[in-house]
């Protein structure tokens, strides 16, 4: 753990801005949107949608572009309000900044390398399935991903670990964000 040497910026934005591993669809699918917000959501350009009776918009966020987020100020609830686990244990005071930015780094560097062996960087389509069609397309499930590209397995199992381990997702890639 490195030293907290000032406190976190209001909600952690000083954290949340560059790391964004939200926003960009590797730890959940889509964020809920309630209802009332869903005119704003549209304004917006977050192409919202309703699925079973829920309001939505799907992940990446079309406005995250790696460098923060253009409407940070006015954003949804759902991303005011959400709170990883990385993100709560900096706001305790359990992890340093430096630590925290550290770590989501990893995580944007896995991500990169894994989306360069896929043969394919659409940042608009989330990792996850890019993984899936790959394996698609090779006519195997994960066996036959680990025997034929044994390195790209590994390295999409650790990225799910680490996901799991510090941000604790519910259902990585998929689930709901918040
Ligand atoms: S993954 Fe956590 S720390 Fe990163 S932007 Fe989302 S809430 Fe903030």
């Amino acid at each position: 753990m490195d030293h907290q040497i000032t406190a976190p910026a209001p909600n952690g934005s000083d954290l949340c801005l560059p790391c964004g591993l939200c926003c960009e669809g590797v730890l959940h699918g889509y964020a809920l949107l309630a209802a009332t917000e869903m005119a704003q959501a549209q304004r917006m350009g977050l192409q919202p949608e309703t699925r079973d009776g829920g309001h939505l918009f799907p992940l990446p966020c079309p406005l995250y572009h790696g460098s923060g987020c253009p409407t940070y100020r006015d954003r949804p609830a759902v991303c005011h309000d959400h709170q990883c686990e990385l993100l709560a244990n900096y706001l305790a005071g359990e992890m340093g900044l430096a630590e925290c930015l550290a770590l989501a780094e990893q995580i944007h560097g896995m991500v990169r390398a894994i989306r360069g062996r896929l043969g394919a960087v659409d940042p608009a389509k989330r990792i996850w399935l890019q993984a899936e069609e790959y394996r698609q397309q090779r006519g195997g499930g994960d066996e036959e991903l680990r025997r034929t590209d044994a390195e790209l397995a590994r390295d999409l199992a650790s990225l799910k670990m680490l996901c799991r381990r510090h941000f604790n997702p519910r259902g990585i890639g998929t689930g709901p964000r918040g």
